[in-house]
């Protein structure tokens, strides 16, 4: 249950729908870069590849002033961990568990 530093939870970008949505829903799925969709506590998730400008070699280079929704992002947090854990069940918060 460690952090694998594959930088995912900096280059995947996750836009919440309503599921009444269908249409949007669609027009979403259609955009380069969209990678999947996932339901998630009556929300359907499309997810995008979009990589963070400020992560190179998979490590934050602004660490110590990131956004605050940052932290919130990733295996390593209560706010989303149950989220995540669907959009990249790989990650190394979820291993061994
Ligand atoms: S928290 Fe998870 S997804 Fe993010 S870099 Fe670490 S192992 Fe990868
Ligand atoms: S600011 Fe840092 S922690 Fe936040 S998404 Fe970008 S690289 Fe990741």
């Amino acid at each position: 249950m460690t952090c694998k530093k594959c930088g995912l939870c900096c280059k995947l970008l996750q836009i919440p729908f309503n599921p009444k949505q269908k249409q949007q829903i669609k027009l979403a799925e259609m955009k380069v870069n969209y990678l999947k969709t996932i339901k998630h506590m009556g929300f359907v998730y499309v997810i995008f590849l979009s990589e963070c400008k400020y992560l190179e070699n998979n490590l934050c280079t602004i660490n110590k002033t990131k956004p605050l929704i940052c932290s919130t992002q990733g295996g390593n947090s209560g706010v989303y961990s149950n989220l995540w854990k669907k959009i990249n069940p790989e990650c190394g918060y979820f291993q061994n568990q």
